[in-house]
């Protein structure tokens, strides 16, 4: 029986898994927040969780390694791409209200969770105003800014493990820590529910607006960055700080540089490469080591160049 349905299942999705939603050799460099980023040897962009499980089956048949895309906003992917398959949830992004909870799949856009949020006079979302990432990146590596994490807001996760299963899962479950959790070892998030507290539309606007704005001015907001690319270490100053009185504010390699309104940003000025990226990262842990004893670690994902 198990062995039948698993052979139902490959036999359709070498049916489902046309041109369309299969692509190869796809750029990622448009997927992403810094711009970089080579190209996809495999990229599918599910539409249903069907088309997800097979994606999943495809890769297994092949042999390729997987790669779950959602905003692209805290990741770095070498000039040369991805040998493997990149799963993309963009288009797996229903949304429903119910009371005060909501129900969503992974690939909607936080932004628009905030907007529908307030819309609907919901409040809890808005120190996360500004934040460019999709919802299951957001849980993947709970995202959070001004004191707020996502993780306080979640009820449930839905998770498609890498063995096919779905398994609804709590936080606790999920081991979610500071900028990170062990989703990458269990699977993909499919579905989230978050549970919210109702307020006033108009309050939580005017809320979601200041956070935006003060955002906007201690940040390099719109131009290309993957956000902070160390996390705050413990015991120590933010790393925003130690970089910048290790006088990283400004210092560039090519067309990358340490911001100079946030030193924790690295922002792609133009044509920047994974290397100049790496170079930089690898400058600013030695710097801040050197000066004030402290061994930052990356927040972004720095996927490997192999
Ligand atoms: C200008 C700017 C400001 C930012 N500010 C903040 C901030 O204030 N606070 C903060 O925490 N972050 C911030 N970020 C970083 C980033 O936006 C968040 O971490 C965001 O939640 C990442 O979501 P994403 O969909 O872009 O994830 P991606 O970058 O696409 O992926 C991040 C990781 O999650 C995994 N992943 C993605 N989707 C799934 C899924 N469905 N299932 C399983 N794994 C998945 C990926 O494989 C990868 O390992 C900022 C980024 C930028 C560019």
């Amino acid at each position: 029986m198990e062995d039948g349905r698993k052979a139902a299942g490959r036999a359709l999705s070498m049916k489902v898994l046309t041109e369309e939603t299969l692509k190869k050799n796809v750029e990622l460099s448009k997927y992403t927040t810094f711009g970089i980023g080579g190209p996809a040897q495999f990229m599918v962009e599910p539409r249903t969780m069907e088309e997800l499980r097979e994606a999943l089956d495809f890769a297994e048949s092949e042999g390729l390694k997987v790669l779950p895309l959602g905003g692209g906003s805290d990741i770095l992917l070498p000039d040369s791409g991805f040998r493997g398959l990149v799963i993309r949830f963009s288009r797996l992004s229903y949304v429903e209200v119910r009371g005060r909870r909501v129900v969503c799949e992974a690939g909607v856009y936080l932004q628009r969770l905030l907007n529908l949020a307030a819309k609907e006079g919901l409040s809890g979302l808005e120190p996360l105003a500004g934040i460019p990432g999709q919802l299951g990146g957001a849980i993947a590596k709970n995202a959070g800014s001004y004191g707020r994490e996502i993780v306080e807001l979640v009820r449930s996760v839905t998770i498609l493990t890498w063995d096919g299963e779905i398994v609804d899962t709590d936080t606790r479950e999920l081991s979610i820590v500071y900028r990170g959790s062990r989703i990458p070892d269990l699977g993909l998030v499919v579905r989230v529910t978050l549970e919210l507290a109702e307020g006033d539309p108009e309050k939580i606007t005017a809320e979601t607006e200041k956070f935006l704005e003060r955002r906007k001015k201690e940040q390099p907001y719109g131009i290309r960055s993957a956000g902070c690319v160390f996390k705050n270490p413990e015991n120590a100053e933010p790393a925003g700080y130690l970089l910048d009185k290790a006088g990283l504010k400004g210092f560039r390699i090519g067309d990358a540089a340490y911001s100079d309104i946030h030193a924790n940003f690295i922002i792609n000025e133009g044509n920047a490469s994974y290397g100049d990226i790496i170079r930089l990262i690898e400058i600013g842990k030695e710097r801040v080591k050197d000066e004030f004893g402290v061994s930052l670690e990356e927040e972004i994902v720095v996927v490997q160049d192999d």
